[in-house]
């Protein structure tokens, strides 16, 4: 009797309640014909897991006796729970997308976001269909392998966030395994005494504590690899619309707004050697103009311009940046002939996608004429913008 009001009853609603989202998985959700397939497949992947989880939940059910339950059954309960939690949350967010993205703006911009995502995942050697979900803030769901846009901030400036979260998903699925490139960040970033030994080239003694947690070290992370992706464009959204440069305080998942600014800047640094020669230079003037703004706002801030830990960050993303350009040289942004091209109609208020120009090259035309004008009226330059990225997305 004890047992059956405890943990069978338990997993018997949690099997429940995986049906219930299988059944709304399975019900037709009317969208744009274009969406259709991106939809689907993502509909497709959340079902399998569903799948998946229903089939452990019966498998844990089948093993539970009449008899108090084993302590470890519990524990295997309480996993299952927790896994259905992130996959309900991705099934809501998948049902507010489809709504959300009836307004013929948000599903521009939703549909520029899935191009550039899949324009990533062609470029990094893993091309599939992305499907991005709307939710409160923005992340990325492991399980569903999905990208989510936050909800409050689906404008044309802040699609350097989709460059991050892709970081997440790449890190995550392809370099987190034994010599990736996101476990060695990591690993290196977490246990920063064997760094100091590394830079100095002498033995010291091991730190008491590393200064970043994984978490942390995973933001840094997919920053680099959002600069590495996209070049100029995330870097200018990171600091001057994104970061705070009053922000000294850490949360347990992401690190300051100050430390991630300043890995920003050093991956801009590092990678600009690696543009086509005609914009070496280009990139590293805008990296000192970047530094120096950063820098001043600092000051403005009544904070200091300097770094903790700086030496293991820089090591690090040194480490990061020699990695990407072994591993996938062909997603590295280097060029930035279309985005001049962009940035020169722009200018003369011209909305018409040039010949050549894709996305991400919209972005960074865009971003670098925002930049060269000042903070004043980006909205001119933000409509013109929107108007070459649906040219883009016919
Ligand atoms: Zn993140």
């Amino acid at each position: 009797m004890l047992n059956r009001w405890g943990l069978t009853n338990r997993v018997a609603v949690l099997s429940r309640q995986i049906d219930g989202l299988q059944g709304r998985l399975h019900e037709p959700m009317s969208v744009a014909p274009a969406q259709g397939s991106r939809l689907q497949d993502t509909k497709d992947r959340l079902a399998s897991l569903c799948a998946r989880l229903k089939n452990m939940v019966d498998t844990l059910a089948a093993e539970l006796s009449d008899q108090s339950p084993a302590e470890n059954q519990w524990e295997q309960w309480a996993d299952l729970s927790w896994q259905f939690r992130g996959l309900a949350a991705d099934c809501l967010a998948l049902e507010q997308s489809v709504t959300v993205r009836r307004d013929p703006g948000a599903a521009l911009l939703c549909t520029a976001a899935d191009k550039l995502a899949e324009g990533f995942s062609g470029a990094v050697g893993k091309p599939r269909s992305h499907y991005v979900l709307i939710s409160e803030a923005e992340h990325f769901g492991v399980d569903a392998s999905a990208i989510h846009l936050a909800y409050g901030r689906l404008e044309i400036w802040n699609l350097n966030r989709v460059a991050h979260e892709f970081g997440h998903l790449w890190g995550q699925e392809c370099a987190n395994g034994p010599g990736g490139s996101q476990k060695s960040f990591v690993e290196y970033l977490t246990k920063a005494s064997r760094v100091e030994n590394a830079i100095n080239g002498k033995v010291t003694a091991p730190s008491p504590s590393p200064a970043w947690n994984e978490a942390q070290a995973k933001e840094f992370f997919a920053d680099v690899l959002a600069t590495f992706l996209m070049g100029p464009a995330y870097a200018l959204a990171c600091l001057t619309l994104d970061l705070s440069p009053a922000d000294d305080r850490q949360s347990d998942s992401h690190p300051s707004g100050h430390e991630r600014a300043c890995c920003i800047l050093m991956a801009l640094l590092r990678l600009a050697p690696n543009y086509c020669s005609y914009y070496q230079d280009d990139m590293e003037k805008l990296h000192q103009e970047l530094a120096d703004f950063w820098s001043a706002t600092r000051v403005a801030a009544g904070k200091p311009v300097t770094l903790n830990h700086q030496a293991e960050l820089e090591y690090a993303v040194g480490i990061a940046v020699s990695h990407l350009l072994q591993e996938i040289p062909a997603a590295q942004h280097k060029c930035l002939e279309a985005a001049y091209t962009v940035r020169n109609e722009l200018a003369r208020n011209h909305e018409r996608l040039p010949g050549g120009a894709q996305g991400l090259d919209v972005l960074n035309g865009a971003w670098i004429r925002r930049w060269e004008g000042g903070p004043a009226a980006p909205s001119p330059i933000g409509r013109a913008a929107f108007a070459m990225l649906e040219d883009w997305c016919k």
